[in-house]
């Protein structure tokens, strides 16, 4: 039986890329060696680390001279410090958008740093929506926002009006849409959703933030360490990179970013149509304009039902479909490797229930 792999994270990846990578574990390139096994300076490695990093630079478009484009580890739970550490100094204020769990843990990471201000929160309502009608200050060294929500189902789909530079994880949602790239001053993302293995994290730093707070920052922490060695001042994390760059390549191969976005915005329409109109189950977020792309959430209208759906999705090879602990319920992660035909079949399986 197929099995069709609707998990949030560490994720389904393209086939193809998986056999790849598979193939380079073996026999990377018809070299004898495996990719596991080569030195992170062998000109093999080398020119995955500079394939993987044009390949960011052409697929979200970004300025070759203004941004560094990084590889670094720690998750994307790293990068709730280090981007405040790199760029907030003390007395300086941040702004923070709460939109769940994510962002609550950026929030506590920054208080480290500087002063944080909550511009807008939907903690009132369990995160069930985007907060959209907020001002932004004046002043704000930075503006951080979450843009997928991935464990409560909502995504930003219009970014702020402001001139404050964006900081933003999009750790379930790169390379899903194309983005107005000058409104961003940090963009982080764990590797293990829309892009590769867990044990990488992509960070991508506006150069002239970096080099303005008063502090120390430890050698590993520095954003200006990696930039000056190319992400390898350390053994970087080879594979999840190799499989990161070879997700790319099929991303670029199918129409890049934009062509994601178009069917990404199919799926999620199909799906959300499916939820809408089937007595059996309702969606979780509050209006149609915080709906993710990424993340579909939904419930049962009967709470009775919910083991029953979880055995007919088992039945027919849909796999882990259940929310996150947090909030119980279904959620079907259906980021950019996951076919509109898993998609329909799980459709099928909703009106056949
Ligand atoms: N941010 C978001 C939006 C997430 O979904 C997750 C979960 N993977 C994280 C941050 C934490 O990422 P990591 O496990 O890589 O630290």
């Amino acid at each position: 039986m197929k099995i069709h792999n609707f998990s949030s994270g560490p994720a389904i990846l393209p086939q193809s890329v998986m056999q790849e990578a598979a193939e380079g574990v073996k026999n990377l390139n018809n070299s004898g060696l495996s990719v596991l096994e080569i030195s992170h300076r062998s000109p093999a490695f080398t020119a995955i680390l500079e394939e993987a990093v044009a390949l960011v630079y052409e697929l979200l478009n970004i300025p070759q001279d203004d941004y560094a484009v990084l590889f670094l580890t720690g998750g994307a739970s790293s990068q709730f410090f280090m981007a405040p550490m790199n760029i907030l100094n003390p007395g300086q204020t941040a702004g923070y958008i709460d939109t769940g769990a994510w962002s609550t843990k950026a929030i506590k990471e920054a208080k480290h740093f500087g002063e944080v201000e909550v511009i807008a929160s939907s903690k009132d309502a369990n995160f069930n929506y985007v907060p959209q009608d907020y001002t932004v200050p004046a002043g704000l060294r930075y503006l951080h926002m979450t843009s997928n929500n991935t464990i409560f189902g909502t995504q930003t789909h219009a970014w702020p009006d402001t001139d404050v530079p964006l900081v933003c994880d999009m750790s379930s949602d790169i390379f899903s849409r194309s983005l107005p790239i000058e409104k961003f001053g940090i963009i982080y993302a764990g590797a293990q959703k829309n892009m590769g293995p867990a044990g990488t994290t992509l960070v991508i730093v506006r150069k002239d933030l970096l080099g303005q707070v008063e502090r120390s920052i430890p050698t590993m922490l520095d954003y200006n360490t990696h930039i000056g060695k190319n992400s390898s001042f350390n053994t970087p994390p080879v594979f999840p990179i190799y499989v990161s760059m070879l997700t790319m390549r099929w991303v670029k191969a199918n129409g890049g970013v934009a062509a994601m976005e178009r069917i990404n915005a199919e799926k999620a329409s199909m799906l959300y149509q499916e939820i809408d109109s089937n007595p059996r189950f309702e969606g979780t977020v509050a209006n149609e304009e915080s709906r993710s792309v990424m993340n579909v959430t939904f419930v049962p209208t009967a709470e009775a039902d919910k083991q029953k759906f979880f055995d007919a999705c088992a039945a027919a090879g849909i796999s882990t479909i259940n929310g996150h602990r947090s909030v119980g319920g279904f959620r079907a992660s259906i980021y950019n490797a996951m076919p509109k035909e898993s998609v329909a079949h799980l459709i099928d399986v909703m009106r056949n229930f």
